[in-house]
Order: structure tokens, then sequence, then C-alpha cells
């Protein structure tokens, strides 16, 4: 077992073997050899249907032809100048074609480092300090938000970070997602100091949990009365719910918004867009700072150029069919064996929990059977199939999940709950 010696050998040198903390999960993570569409191939010669694409952004499936050619040619001409390009405008006018809340756009390196630049630019340009974050909602492992965060911290039992000063978190006002009463009361409690509340549209380091109808026009008009920035933090949910991410497909328009996975094509990436008077609070024009060496770098734009020219309406009328159709059979069979669970979708996202209760908020999920999901894991990857390792993730379709691929995860998923219902 190849990856079982490798990953003996990675445990001396990378802090857990691994070096984000949600790949590890027991007893081992299976190495990767390559990855080509819908698949991933282990040093071992096994072969899954990956349904995690690495956290989102793989849509167009792995080793995108388009991409890699144009990266390709990219590679010759430099892949790093710390001077601007022209690409970057291209990348930057797409961005604010597609995202309605875009007049100007930031580039940055990853999803954390866009959420922490847009919180820093919503307390300067409101002068305010406190912001509004949803238990479970994960934005990136920066200090102002890893408090009652999800994806791996929660995975691996660790919501609120050691290493995190309470004078940093006195400013984060934690509240429970979908609920209006709280936010009233936050606002009510904290009147003209707050800068901004930042809110995953559809939480999806939680799991996969949806706002309640009208719950995003509530946020909206609520921190419009208030003077208050509304970030929706749509590094998930940015080009996979519509070209224009969650804002469109809900049609409501943020003041802010962060962007990351789908945008790098494949590349890491980052950022932030939203209206011209406010991002213009960034250095050079204004006094926010924000830098990085590696900002706007040219492999990881041209990568997201060559991403976002294929997402057309073909591609989320496929993926979203995909995804219904496997949703339709998870709830069908979760129904054929008993077995208490909720299943929920939006888009090319879903999630099924182990639990009884309507999954509306952290609270809830929470109370699911983290044990009986590993099964259920362990089960799936026994038959190829690859879902992320956590009940606080969610899993995602790229447009090369095509119907023999889908007809065979759903008889994995029946025999899969099988095993576990028994
Ligand atoms: N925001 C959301 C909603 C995310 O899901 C993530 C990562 O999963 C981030 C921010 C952080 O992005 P990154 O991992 O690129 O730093």
């Amino acid at each position: 077992m190849r990856s079982k010696e490798l990953f003996g050998e990675a445990k001396k040198y990378l802090v857990g073997g691994v070096n984000s903390p949600v790949r590890y999960y027991k007893p081992y993570p299976f190495f990767v050899e390559r990855a080509k569409d819908c698949y991933l191939y282990d040093v071992d010669g096994n072969k899954y249907i990956d349904y995690c694409l690495a956290y989102g952004p793989m849509v167009l499936g792995h080793a995108n032809e388009k991409v890699i050619e144009k990266v390709k040619e990219q590679l010759y001409l430099g892949t790093a100048y710390g001077c601007p390009t022209e690409k970057e405008i291209i990348l930057a006018k797409m961005v604010v074609d597609y995202v309605p809340c875009a007049e100007m756009v930031r580039f940055v390196n990853s999803g954390t480092e866009a959420t922490m630049s847009a919180i820093r630019l919503a307390r300067g340009y409101t002068g305010r300090k406190k912001i509004i974050k949803f238990d479970g909602a994960y934005h990136g492992a920066h200090d102002y938000v890893l408090v009652k965060s999800g994806s791996g911290a929660l995975t691996h039992g660790s919501p609120n970070s050691p290493g995190i000063p309470e004078e940093t978190v006195k400013n984060t006002i934690l509240l429970p997602f979908n609920d209006e009463e709280a936010v009233e009361k936050a606002i009510r409690e904290n009147k003209d100091e707050i800068a901004c509340i930042i809110v995953e549209p559809v939480m999806g380091n939680v799991g996969c949990i949806l706002p309640k109808e009208g719950y995003l026009k509530f946020l909206r008009e609520i921190t419009e009365e208030n003077n208050i920035l509304l970030i929706f933090d749509e590094v998930i949910t940015g080009f996979r719910l519509a070209k224009g991410g969650a804002q469109e497909y809900f049609n409501i328009i943020p003041d802010l918004a962060t962007l990351g996975k789908i945008l790098g094509g494949g590349f890491p990436i980052g950022a932030i867009a939203g209206r011209r008077e406010i991002m213009e609070h960034f250095s050079p024009v204004g006094k926010v700072y924000q830098a990085g060496t590696f900002n706007g770098n040219p492999i990881s734009i041209t990568a997201g150029i060559a991403t976002l020219e294929q997402l057309d309406d073909k591609f989320y009328k496929k993926t979203f069919k995909s995804t219904k159709k496997i949703v339709d059979s998870l709830n069908e069979i979760v129904n054929k064996y008993n077995i208490e669970a909720k299943v929920y979708s939006i888009g090319s996202m879903f999630q099924i929990y182990f639990n009884k209760e309507e999954v509306i908020n952290y609270d809830i999920a929470k109370k699911s059977d983290t044990e009986k999901f590993m099964k259920y894991f362990h089960e799936l990857l026994k038959r190829g199939i690859f879902i992320p390792p956590s009940q606080f993730e969610c899993c995602f379709l790229s447009i090369k999940h095509d119907d023999e691929v889908i007809e065979k995860t759903i008889n994995a998923l029946d025999e899969s709950l099988k095993a576990i219902s028994q």
C-alpha cells in the first residue's frame, strides 16, 4: 500500500502528514497520483469518482484541456512579474460583468485573504470595529473569523482556535444562521458599532445549509437601514450557483463579495469585489492597506479566464440536473432503508446529514451522527466514490459528471447506505 507508506513518510515532515487539516481521515488518506475529468487516481492504482473537486474549484473537471493550453502558453511568458498585465483587466471585467455587486475588483491569492481584506475594508470604510459572523460559517483561517468556525476546524473539534487573542475576537459577534431576531437584537445592542455582516449565502462549511425563504433579503434590508456593509462570502457559491453566484441566484445584491476557488480555474486565487465607492478605500487610492507579491498572478489569472469562458448556460443546466438526479435518488434510498437522514442541495452542491432534525443552523448540524457519516464515507470509498471526508463539508459536481457516472454513483450510494443501515 503505497498511500500507507507515503503517509508514514509524510508524518515525519508535514504536520499530521497533510497541509490542510480536512485532508486527513482515519486511518490515512489516499495519495493522489493524477486527476482527469471527474476522476482522481491514487498511487495504488485506484480510481475514484470525485465529488470533492478540491473543495469546489474544479467545475470543469480536472486537467481541463483549454485551461492547460492557456496556462502552458503563459508559463513560457513568465510566471510572476510584480507589474500589471492586461489579463488582470480581462478577468476583472468578467467579474464585473457577471457578479451583480462588482464594480471593481482586487485580486488576492486565497479565499482567506479575500475575507480578511474585505473585513478590513468594511472597517476602514465605516470607521467601525465590530463584525457579525454566523456560527459554523467558515471564512478562512484568519483571526477575525476563526471562531465557532466550520470546515476542518469543526471536523477536528477546534472551532475556536488557540492562538487567537481575545482582544481580536471580542469585536466578532457570533449569531445563529437563519435567525432574524438574533440579528435584530445584536444590531440594537451595538448601535452604530457594526461595520459589516459577513455571510456565506449558502453555508457550505457545515455541510449544505440553505438560507430560509426571505432571510438574505432580510439581511440586505437590515444592513441598509443601519449603514452596515453586507458581505457575501461567495468563495464556494461564486460561479457555481450562477455566473453571478448566489447574489444572482437569490437576486440579493450585497455591498461586497469575496470570491476564490472557481475563479482561479484550479490555481490559487481570491478576490474582493464590490461598489467602486467602497473599493476605492483600498490602497493605493485609499488608505486601507492591502498588498501581495502574487496578487493577480498571471498563471491563476490565465486559468481563471479560461475557466469562466467555459461556464455557459449548458454548464449550469447539466450540473444542476445531474445533482438533482443524485439527490432524488439519495432521498429514495434513505427512505428505502429507513435511515434517519436529511438531504439538502442547491445548484450543483449537496450533502446528506445523519440527523433527524431539519438542519437550518450550526447547532442542529452539530447533532448529526458524524461516526455514521465516516462509515458512509468509507463505504463509498470502497466503491470508488470520493466525497469530502467530513459531515461538515459539501459535495460538488462538475460538467464531467455525466449520466454514466451518475448511474454508478447512485448504485454505490444504494449499496453504501444499505451497508450502514444493517
Ligand atoms: N470562504 C469560504 C466560504 C470557504 O469555503 C473557504 C474555503 O473553503 C474560504 C473562505 C477560504 O478560502 P481559502 O481556502 O482559499 O483560503
